[in-house]
């Protein structure tokens, strides 16, 4: 019997109202004349091992996970892939036929596809990369640059002992500067990545000296709100090649949309235009 279900998948969160993914995801499903769903779901923390247990039961392929439960669905999963588990959280929960339930994370995953789509001469032998933050982001980031093959990673974070941290965690790739010499380290850097929330849309400004930036260095901000960072817009005008952080954001949904719907979407600008309606 041909399975004539159609998909639904979702954003699961709390709260998750400002979530673009709908919006992406709608407009993939229009693009590519596809009958599927793609809902917020919002839910509090007491709620969340029930809901994730009853989706797959209503009907749903598999879910997102955003702001606060990345780290607490990897409780719930019968599966985590290796690079969830390095990151230590997931955003793509795909619930199998057999009955398991499966987290992955594709946010390194989006940030490299963001770097080779906008900054196509990027390479990971290109020289050292430096990170700005050791928060959340930061852990994928890293994941994901010494699995592509960048030898040497910078790493910054006004809270020094978790950039150590993650020193101890990801090897000796990794150098951690203290965050007042932050500036010094961009003078070795081809790839400088911001991960923390400074530079967003009601948070201060990231200050760290740029005077040492190298005009041949890609540079990269995970914040897309607002889109052109004070970073972005000061390296530009080094002329360094700038990627902001909104193509991250499509790209890591490309899996799981691929997965949930059966075509494997592409992120160009008409779909950076629909996000940002
Ligand atoms: P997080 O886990 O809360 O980490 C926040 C980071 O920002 C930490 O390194 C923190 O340093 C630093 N920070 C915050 N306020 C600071 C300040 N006043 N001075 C210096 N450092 C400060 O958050 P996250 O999940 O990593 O997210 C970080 C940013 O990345 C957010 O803006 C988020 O929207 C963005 N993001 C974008 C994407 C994308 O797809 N483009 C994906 C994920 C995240 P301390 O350790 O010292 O507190």
């Amino acid at each position: 019997m041909t399975d004539t279900r159609i998909s639904l998948a979702g954003v699961l969160g709390n709260p998750v109202a400002h979530s673009r993914s709908p919006r992406l995801f709608r407009h993939w499903l229009t693009r590519y004349d596809l009958a599927g769903y793609y809902v917020p779901i919002p839910v509090a923390e007491a709620d969340l091992e029930q809901v994730v247990r009853t989706l797959p039961a209503m009907g749903f392929a598999g879910i997102n996970v955003t702001i606060p439960y990345k780290e607490a669905v990897l409780e719930v999963a019968d599966l985590v892939t290796d690079r969830a588990t390095l990151i230590g959280a997931a955003n793509t929960i795909i619930f199998r036929r057999d009955g398991k339930i499966h987290a992955d994370n594709t946010d390194g995953y989006g940030f490299i596809a963001n770097l080779q789509q906008n900054a196509p001469s990027w390479k990971p032998d290109n020289g050292p990369a430096a990170v700005l933050g050791a928060g959340g982001a930061a852990r994928a980031v890293l994941t994901s640059l010494i699995e592509v093959g960048v030898k040497e990673i910078l790493l910054s974070n006004r809270t020094r002992p978790r950039a150590d941290a993650l020193r101890a965690e990801f090897g000796s790739r990794i150098t951690v500067v203290d965050w007042v010499q932050a500036g010094n380290m961009l003078e070795a850097a081809t790839t400088v990545v911001n991960t923390t929330s400074l530079g967003m849309t009601g948070q201060p400004e990231l200050r760290v000296p740029l005077d040492g930036l190298r005009s041949d260095a890609v540079v990269t901000d995970l914040v897309y709100s607002p889109l052109q960072t004070r970073l972005l817009r000061e390296a530009k005008e080094i002329g360094c090649t700038t990627v902001d952080g909104l193509g991250m954001l499509l790209h890591q949904a490309v899996p799981g949309f691929e997965r949930w719907f059966g075509v494997r979407p592409v992120v160009d600008d008409d779909t950076r235009a629909a996000v940002l309606e």
